[in-house]
């Protein structure tokens, strides 16, 4: 629904002309998203400054049944904060560290701060928070609890969902939800903030939220391993997490492909190794004690594992430049994964004890389905989750193969399915995945997650149309 002229006056009035604005040229870049599969169109951008300026913004567009696009630092990757419609909320002048208090371990930041500025906040009080994206400079807290945001020490210190302690939320229609308690225990009723987080802006608007901070490890050992499958990947994280236990930060995992791509394009990139390998994983240990011994006790079940031929090759950082070079080879991997054309890209996860056979055998069913297709799996291997993504065949017309995007979901998608996987691991539905998610929720699951946001939404003004399928 189009917002009406009435409604356009009264989000000036409340914000006034810098606050709102539907200028196309101001909103042109709020409109496609990072990857630029998709396009929308809005009426409006509205940009207040602060949570009572959100909540005049709801009340208004509630009052006049107007849909409300919700966006942060805009690099979701499934278009959720595309708008279809109505007008756009960004939180981006939400810029404000309201607090750090280092007894507690907590911080209560503004929706719109980036997660770079609340990662350096909690390093000059000498404190850690440790959610950790490729994207951390420009993508917003608001954005990173409204997608549950994953990333590099999940294995460690869990997800966004998990380092959340309280949360401030404006409701549909304006009403503000003050839950920003720094509280490691609180069981008085539901926990209203779990709602929210995870629901990509479908049943409120985040404006602030208190998140945990943890000591600054005071150690580090990271390496990086070649080796000649992905049981082998997998068979090294059992056993470095049987014996590392939660100082196992990090681990990821890449294939030689991916590599390649790294190396093409990024600069200063090298190889570690002389010689290549099939699979290689990016492995970090951290510890709050400084004489944790971690690259002595990694060099020894590093050599263990080249003994008995679980891995092919290791190499610990002897530097902090060294770990930077390591790091950037996985960091890089998303966008230099580009220069070899199209992608047909899949955020899943499924159990530990599945991952590599899951791997070997979906990547073999690709490639059976499409002769000269280049597999590119990656990712958060430790959390069972991966990044199947699929690079087209050498010379194939870009636009052909991603019209087979439906075909590679029933392939990848099924099989995560099989083994009780989820088809959205952490980068969220979106758009992109509403028809995959319909496949692979119950009926009961669907009744339930359409209750609750008739509950918070009885207008279906909050990202209509994103998440769940607009009914038949
Ligand atoms: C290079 C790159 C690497 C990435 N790596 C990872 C990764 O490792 N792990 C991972 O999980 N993700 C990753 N992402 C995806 C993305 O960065 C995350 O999903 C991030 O949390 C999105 O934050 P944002 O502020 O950019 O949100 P946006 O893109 O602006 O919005 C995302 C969704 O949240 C909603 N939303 C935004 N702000 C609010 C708010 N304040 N209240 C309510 N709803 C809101 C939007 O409507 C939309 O549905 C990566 C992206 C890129 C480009």
């Amino acid at each position: 629904m189009a917002a009406n002229k009435a409604a356009l006056a009264a989000l000036i009035e409340a914000l006034g002309s810098d606050g709102f604005t539907t200028d196309p040229d101001r909103l042109a870049p709020h409109l496609v998203e990072w990857r630029k599969l998709y396009t929308g169109t809005a009426d409006g951008l509205a940009l207040p400054r602060d949570t009572a300026s959100v909540a005049k913004v709801m009340a208004i567009a509630h009052e006049h049944r107007i849909p409300v696009t919700p966006q942060g630092g805009r690099t979701g990757l499934v278009g959720g904060g595309v708008p279809d419609g109505g007008i756009i909320l960004s939180l981006e002048r939400l810029r404000t560290i309201r607090a750090i208090d280092s007894l507690s371990g907590s911080v209560t930041a503004e929706a719109g701060v980036t997660l770079m500025q609340v990662q350096q906040a909690a390093e000059a009080q000498g404190l850690l928070f440790p959610l950790s994206l490729a994207s951390e400079g420009s993508c917003s807290i608001g954005g990173n609890l409204a997608t549950n945001a994953g990333g590099t020490a999940v294995l460690r210190y869990g997800n966004a969902r998990d380092l959340c302690l309280g949360l401030e939320v404006v409701l549909a229609d304006g009403r503000r939800l003050d839950g920003l308690k720094a509280l490691r225990k609180d069981n008085a009723g539901y926990d209203l903030k779990q709602l929210f987080i995870g629901s990509e802006g479908t049943l409120g608007i985040i404006t602030a939220a208190t998140l945990k901070l943890f000591p600054q490890p005071k150690s580090r050992s990271t390496a990086f391993i070649g080796a000649s499958s992905p049981h082998a990947v997998v068979a090294l994280f059992q056993r470095l997490r049987d014996g590392f236990a939660e100082a196992l930060t990090t681990f990821e995992i890449l294939p030689r492909f991916g590599l390649d791509c790294v190396l093409a394009c990024e600069p200063g990139a090298r190889d570690p190794f002389t010689a290549p390998y099939p699979w290689y994983a990016l492995i970090e240990f951290s510890s709050g004690r400084a004489d944790a011994m971690l690259s002595a006790q990694l060099e020894t079940a590093l050599g263990n594992a080249l003994e008995d031929e679980t891995i092919l090759d290791a190499v610990i950082a002897a530097s902090l430049r060294e770990r930077n070079d390591f790091w950037k080879l996985r960091e890089a991997l998303s966008d230099s994964q580009g220069i070899e054309g199209a992608s047909i890209k899949h955020d899943i996860s499924v159990p530990l004890s599945a991952m590599a056979d899951f791997m070997v055998e979906t990547m073999a069913a690709c490639e059976a389905h499409l002769p000269g297709l280049r597999p590119c799996p990656f990712g958060h291997v430790g959390d069972g989750n991966l990044h199947f993504n699929l690079t087209q065949p050498k010379g194939m017309d870009r636009a052909a193969y991603l019209a087979l995007w439906p075909a590679f979901n029933r392939i990848v998608h099924d099989r995560v399915l099989a083994v009780n996987g989820s088809i959205a691991a952490e980068h969220g539905v979106g758009i992109q995945k509403r028809e995959e998610l319909e496949r692979s929720r119950s009926d009961a699951g669907l009744a339930v997650m359409r209750a609750m946001k008739l509950a918070l939404d009885p207008l279906n003004i909050l990202n209509p149309g994103k998440v769940l399928l607009p009914k038949a």
